[in-house]
């Protein structure tokens, strides 16, 4: 199946280098494109505009509004879109571009037993899937055990020696020692396997951890502040709320953020009074914890798809059959609670659970538990651009922005499943996706 997919790439590279276009993304494409679809969601509001086009000089967007306002300079290539609507390109804020569905190799197996150049393989056609699916931004949240390899799949983006989205990375992330898996939690006492993350104990381990990732190339700093650690191995706090201070005092210091992974209502409770700018997960906050994240300002990321997706693997949950499952039901319960108290709400979908380039269906499962579809747009766009602190690059389609779009057949802004039909991918004004070119 994946060597299918390697073959379509190498088709639509060859398409588009007859084309003309060029596949890097170090520097910004030259030239002028304008852009034709049949309407645009830019994200400054909530419904889409018809008739409208996109100007693009350089790598940015030059111009937006109706047609025949926009002048274009001769020698523009124009692209016509009929039928599709055109979007800032999307953006996924909690992403492992080196984990793959686990019900293909459990999440043990993965770390385990893939070589990590095997997996750094993987992560680059995980990547190309993710461009082509519409999403031109990935913030990725841990190699789970393959080291800093992010950061050179990163830089091989950037230079334009694979097609990815922009990435910021976390890198090996934070944990307490012994709280995390592979070992040693399941196995043999006396077996010495590697983490899954970094672990640490005592305020000094945790600069030096923060200092070192961040040295290695991290954008941001990840930490768990619990885990199936309880003697039912229920969820309970691991990191102290002193640990992740110091984490968190550490990265600010030197201009990184840092997202907590938190499920219970205490470790989220504790992740957010530390200081912490975005709590992924959440299943389990109270209220009046989701009350404390609107105060401090944190973001929320909620990863429904995550939970979706192991109810399919490990509890025989078939989508739009099934009941939800209660671990279902518990995500949606803090989705909701989030939402009606205008917590910041970023599409964060945990993919590598599932498989990269369905990262649509987050947005769709956001809408299913309460967002309407251009709340659920905003959360993938502008919304998650302000998490990231680049609201001023990217994350609305305006004058200045850099020219990264996607369009998808219909209209994601009043049936957000359109998302799943993307048609064109352009980032930094280069072309990755068209209608004649569908991989
Ligand atoms: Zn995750």
């Amino acid at each position: 199946m994946r060597w299918k997919r390697h073959k379509a790439w190498t088709a639509l590279l060859m398409a588009l280098m007859v084309t003309g276009a060029s596949a890097t993304a170090a520097v910004p494409a030259k030239g002028d494109v304008l852009l034709a679809p049949e309407r645009i969601w830019t994200a400054d509001g909530d419904t889409a505009h018809t008739g409208w086009e996109v100007l693009v000089h350089d790598g940015t967007i030059a111009a937006v509004g109706p047609a025949g306002s926009i002048q274009a300079p001769a020698g523009a290539q124009r692209i016509a879109l009929p039928g599709a609507t055109l979007t800032p390109g999307l953006i996924d804020l909690h992403s492992h571009v080196f984990l793959h569905p686990y019900n293909e190799t459990l999440w043990n197996d993965q770390v385990l037993k893939e070589p990590q150049d095997y997996r750094t393989l993987e992560a680059a056609a995980h990547a190309r899937a993710t461009l082509l699916a519409g999403f031109t931004t990935l913030r990725d949240l841990g190699t789970e055990g393959a080291g800093y390899a992010d950061v050179s799949i990163k830089r091989a983006i950037d230079e334009g020696m694979i097609p990815g989205p922009r990435m910021f990375v976390a890198t090996r992330a934070i944990v307490a020692t012994a709280s995390y898996g592979p070992g040693p939690r399941g196995f043999r006492p006396d077996m010495d396997l590697p983490s899954g993350a970094q672990e640490i104990s005592g305020v000094d381990e945790a600069i030096r951890a923060t200092r070192e990732q961040a040295g290695h190339g991290a954008d941001w700093i990840k930490l768990y502040a619990d885990y199936r650690v309880g003697t039912d191995g229920s969820t309970q706090p691991t990191l102290s709320l002193a640990e992740m201070k110091a984490i968190v005092d550490t990265a600010h210091l030197s201009g990184r953020p840092v997202a907590a992974h938190a499920s219970s209502d205490e470790g989220v409770r504790l992740a957010v009074e530390a200081g912490v700018d975005s709590i992924e997960h959440g299943y389990g906050a109270s209220e009046a914890t989701f009350r404390l994240l609107k105060q401090h300002g944190t973001a929320y990321e909620p990863t429904l798809t995550a939970v979706e997706s192991t109810a399919q693997y490990f509890e025989h949950y078939v989508p739009g059959q099934s009941a939800p499952t209660a671990r279902m039901k518990d995500a949606e319960r803090a989705f909701r609670t989030a939402l009606k108290l205008g917590v910041i709400i970023g599409n964060g979908s945990d993919v590598g659970v599932f498989t990269h380039g369905d990262n649509w269906r987050e947005p769709a499962n956001m809408v299913r538990d309460g967002m309407t579809p251009p709340q659920a747009l905003h959360a993938a766009t502008n919304v998650a651009a302000r998490i990231l602190r680049q609201q001023q690059n990217f994350g609305r389609i305006a004058p200045g922005m850099h020219a990264d779009l996607a369009a998808f057949t219909g209209d994601p802004s009043t049936h957000i499943d359109d998302l799943q039909h993307p048609v064109f991918v352009m980032k930094d004004g280069t072309v990755y996706r068209t209608p004649q070119s569908t991989p």
